[in-house]
């Protein structure tokens, strides 16, 4: 988020700061970029969000490679949804946007799949991009190249305000040990799951999730493979990206576990049973920024000047295009100028703020 945004604001002639602690803990580099507000059944106002960013997505992609001169590695390929029956398969709470699969559709769309499903969905709008290795080099990339300022290294520690509740300045320990007052009245919270540690009122905490990568052949599977629990994300040179566990209980405990990974490796023998022999590749995990019900909390802060982006959960890759829109056009000082250019800066789209408003769960907001 902190990146996407950058590069908007950066992009609009804003002169932008990163404050980052370890860009390497952050769940950007973790994810299995996924594109899949369809595949993962999401619902409501999250939905309509998720899908206003896909749609958003190639455009999206084609500026940052513009900006950087580097591919994203984004692959329209569609998600499988497989299911044990029939029954379980249109039940499913987004299956009127998929087409539906029978055991033969299954393994048209997915050759070699596992003998225990016997319906699926195909979603042939989802699609996924490679986060890991290349879109968040490509994204600080083109904010280094826009002139954005990255002060990688520095915990920001607390945000103060005035007597009137306006944010002042940020406070922060770079990576030397030296405490720093940064002057400011504005800022964009991007703590992604933690968040809550800068300002304990937000409702956001971390689920831990453990990954795994396999040396598969090239092509032998076209299409992401959503399955319960467990997920299969072919990379457009044969690495498969294997995901993923989801262990709120586990909170910021760091490091793979031996049940975590049987976790995956079971899911994938169910999926693809020939992918079981291929050889691993990296595991390594991360922590998802979730909130009550699982949608970002978007827009103006408890601080007057303090924006946020932040509780993204599962989709914040999927997400990214049309938060940074929707935050870069709202800080823009001359708004109203870009309306006509850019359709996240419309009517609708300050709904998506209040929408996924912070407050949103507490009964006496308005
Ligand atoms: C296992 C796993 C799989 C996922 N798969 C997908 C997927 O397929 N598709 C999808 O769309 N999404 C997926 N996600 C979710 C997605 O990765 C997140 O929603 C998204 O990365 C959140 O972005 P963020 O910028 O809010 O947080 P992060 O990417 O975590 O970045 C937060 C940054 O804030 C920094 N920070 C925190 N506190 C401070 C502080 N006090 N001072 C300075 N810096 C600070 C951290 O160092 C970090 O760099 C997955 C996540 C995980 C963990």
């Amino acid at each position: 988020m902190g990146l996407a945004i950058a590069h908007q604001l950066a992009r609009r002639g804003a002169a932008v700061q990163v404050l980052s602690r370890r860009r390497t803990e952050a769940a950007g580099f973790v994810a299995a970029g996924m594109l899949a507000p369809h595949a993962e059944g999401l619902r409501g106002d999250l939905l309509a969000l998720g899908q206003a960013s896909l749609a958003r997505i190639p455009a999206w992609v084609a500026q940052i490679e513009a900006d950087s001169g580097l591919r994203c590695g984004l692959r329209p390929c569609g998600i499988v949804v497989p299911f044990a029956s029939t029954a379980e398969r249109d039940a499913y709470a987004t299956a009127a946007w998929g087409q539906a699969l029978d055991r033969e559709g299954l393994e048209r769309e997915v050759p070699g799949i596992g003998p225990t499903w016997r319906a699926g969905l195909l979603f042939a709008q989802d699609g996924q991009i490679d986060n890991r290795r290349q879109l968040m080099r490509a994204l600080e990339r083109a904010c280094v190249d826009l002139g954005v300022q990255f002060l990688e290294g520095s915990d920001v520690q607390a945000l103060e305000q005035d007597h009137s509740g306006t944010l002042t300045a940020v406070r922060l320990r770079t990576a030397e040990g030296d405490n720093q007052r940064l002057a400011t009245d504005r800022a964009v919270l991007t703590c992604g799951a933690w968040s809550a540690q800068l300002l304990p009122q937000l409702p956001i905490r971390p689920v831990k999730g453990q990954m795994l990568s396999l040396q598969g052949p090239r092509r032998a599977l076209d299409r992401v493979i959503f399955g319960p629990g467990t997920y299969l994300v072919p990379r457009e040179d044969g690495l498969l990206v294997v995901g993923a566990t989801s262990e709120p209980e586990a909170g910021f405990r760091e490091g793979l576990t031996p049940d975590g990974q049987r976790q995956l490796q079971a899911g994938l023998t169910a999926l693809l049973p020939a992918a079981a022999t291929w050889p691993p590749m990296e595991r390594w995990w991360g922590f998802r920024p979730c909130t009550p019900d699982e949608g970002p909390l978007l827009g103006p802060g408890p601080i007057q000047g303090l924006w946020l982006a932040a509780g993204h959960h599962r989709n914040g890759v999927l997400l990214a295009a049309i938060t940074a829109a929707l935050i870069a056009a709202a800080l823009q000082p001359g708004h109203a100028e870009v309306v006509a250019a850019d359709p996240a800066a419309d009517d609708d789209n300050r709904d998506w703020l209040h929408s996924f408003r912070w407050d949103r769960f507490n009964p006496a907001a308005p």
